[in-house]
């Protein structure tokens, strides 16, 4: 502390305003605590301005932009369609991010949360030093949250800047590109990549693995593999990303498959390889945190880190660097703060793919029921056997349900297909509760409806389907 700059006394102090972080505060909040919330960049976090909402966004541009072009099959004809992207770009950010990040500020400020601008640093274990611009304040506080999120990996020879874009870059092209190169085969890359096609890009994914989306099962991967295949995605597996040079008006790319270099020109290349925690460069050492392997910091199950008054959460901790993991412990560490008896528990964690179609999991899959050493078998339950799905003219995907052969409890579920990122939430449910396939399929599920396979995959675990 500097001559003459006295510390500011804060109760609970959350560092950062993403999905973790503002949940955090607001639930903290409404159990009494007095709360501020330090934010350097923007509130509502990545997920909000730079990750969840914006790619979903154009994601649901890139579907109407392919249904005014392509719906024949119903009788519709158009002519003169065009994509006016200046305008989607604006929709996205000013009618979607817009909206939700000041509706979080409402939230923040509605909660009696003091949303304070600037960069935290810890000093020691009470108190942290806010930097923002030139000027800088100190505060004591009792307890903190830390939820300070990730950022994008940067390879050697793919320096960002230019034609050399992260994902938050490629959310925000001022163009739909007519090549686009992709480096990494993820949930983000393949979202990303599936939209920009649907925009009307000529679009190509580097993944260094043998798989695309190597979070889900083979026969999910499949479904999309086949839809990339309609768009014209090229997709090269085993190809390591060397170097991009930018020309100024386009980019080469450069990779080497099976030994032998190959190369691509394109108007942008974008990497999305992953994610680093930014858990660097904020003074945990001087707190004492102690910070794990791949610079995530090691948290017990009530989200408290190896220093009993600091906790942290979201990107930063171990697990899938999902947004609603990150809320989900937000809750659990404020309110353990709070002197509450919780613990997390991920038994029933989804994960979704944005893809064409979706893909979303939960639980276990089958093998992993059978690594568990659990007497599994899985049902699997085709989307071209419903109604709904047939009348959407989407037809492709299933729900598979994994139960217990001894009572049907399900431990785990896969939906690919329309619909599969709602639907997985009834599943989540049942894996979460314990619930066995005739709790299911005695659910009365409305017709004609996408939720009904989710009955009809239980009667064929109970060995009495209906509709197969
Ligand atoms: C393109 C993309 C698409 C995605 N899509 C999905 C999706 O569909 N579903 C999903 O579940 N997840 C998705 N994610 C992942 C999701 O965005 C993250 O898991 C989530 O944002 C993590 O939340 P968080 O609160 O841990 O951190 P973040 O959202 O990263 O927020 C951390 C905040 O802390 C601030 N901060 C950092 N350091 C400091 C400091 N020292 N002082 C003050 N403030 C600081 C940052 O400015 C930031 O606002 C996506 C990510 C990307 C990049």
């Amino acid at each position: 502390m500097v001559v003459g700059d006295f510390a500011i006394e804060l109760d609970t102090v959350v560092i950062g305003a993403g999905p973790g972080g503002y949940v955090a505060a607001i639930r903290a909040a409404q159990l009494g605590q007095k709360v501020a919330v330090i934010e350097r960049e923007y509130i509502g976090g990545v997920c909000l301005n730079v990750g969840c909402i914006p790619s979903k966004a154009l994601i649901a541009a890139g579907h109407h932009y392919q249904e005014a072009l392509d719906s024949q099959m119903f009788g519709v004809n158009t002519e003169g369609v065009t994509l006016d992207f200046a305008k989607t770009q604006d929709w996205k950010d000013n009618g979607v991010v817009k909206k939700l990040t000041t509706g979080v500020s409402f939230l923040l400020k509605k909660n009696k949360v003091e949303v304070i601008t600037g960069s935290a640093f810890f000093v020691d274990d009470h108190t942290l030093r806010v930097i923002n611009g030139d000027s800088a304040q100190t505060y004591s506080f009792n307890n903190a949250i830390i939820a300070t999120g990730s950022r994008p990996i940067e390879i050697k020879g793919f320096k960002f800047g230019g034609r050399i874009l992260d994902s938050t870059g490629g959310l925000a092209l001022k163009e739909v590109p007519k090549k686009f190169v992709i480096i990494g085969g993820g949930v983000i890359g393949a979202e990303l990549g599936g939209a920009y096609a649907n925009l009307g890009a000529e679009v190509t994914i580097l993944e260094g693995s043998p798989q695309i989306l190597p979070t889900f099962e083979k026969d999910m991967v499949k479904l999309v593999e086949d839809d990339f295949k309609k768009k014209g995605i090229t997709v090269i597996t085993k190809a390591m990303a060397k170097e991009a040079i930018d020309n100024g008006d386009s980019v080469t790319v450069k990779y080497e498959v099976d030994g032998k270099e190959q190369s691509v020109v394109a108007d942008y290349v974008m990497v999305t390889v992953g994610r680093r925690p930014n858990t660097d460069d904020m003074g945990l050492e001087q707190a004492g945190v102690e910070i794990g392997e791949r610079g995530l910091i090691p948290v017990d199950a009530q989200g408290r880190t190896n220093v009993k008054n600091i906790y942290a959460i979201g990107d930063i901790v171990p697990g899938a660097a999902l947004a609603h993991k990150a809320s989900y412990e937000a809750k659990i560490a404020a309110e353990a703060i709070s002197g509450k008896k919780v613990a997390v528990d991920y038994k029933a964690m989804p994960a979704v793919a944005f893809t064409d179609p979706e893909l979303a999991t939960v639980g276990m899959t089958i093998a992993e029921a059978k690594e568990a050493g659990l007497n599994a078998k899985s049902y699997k339950f085709p989307l071209s056997g419903n109604g709904r799905a047939i009348s959407l003219g989407k037809t492709e995907g299933f729900v598979r349900l994994v139960t217990t052969v001894e009572d049907n409890v399900i431990v785990g579920a896969q939906v690919a297909g329309v619909g599969a990122s709602d639907m997985i939430s009834e599943l989540s449910l049942a894996v979460e509760s314990g619930m066995n396939a005739e709790d299911i399929a005695l659910t009365i599920h409305p017709h004609p409806s996408l939720g009904e396979i989710v009955m009809d995959t239980a009667e064929l675990a109970l060995g009495l389907p209906i509709h197969i």
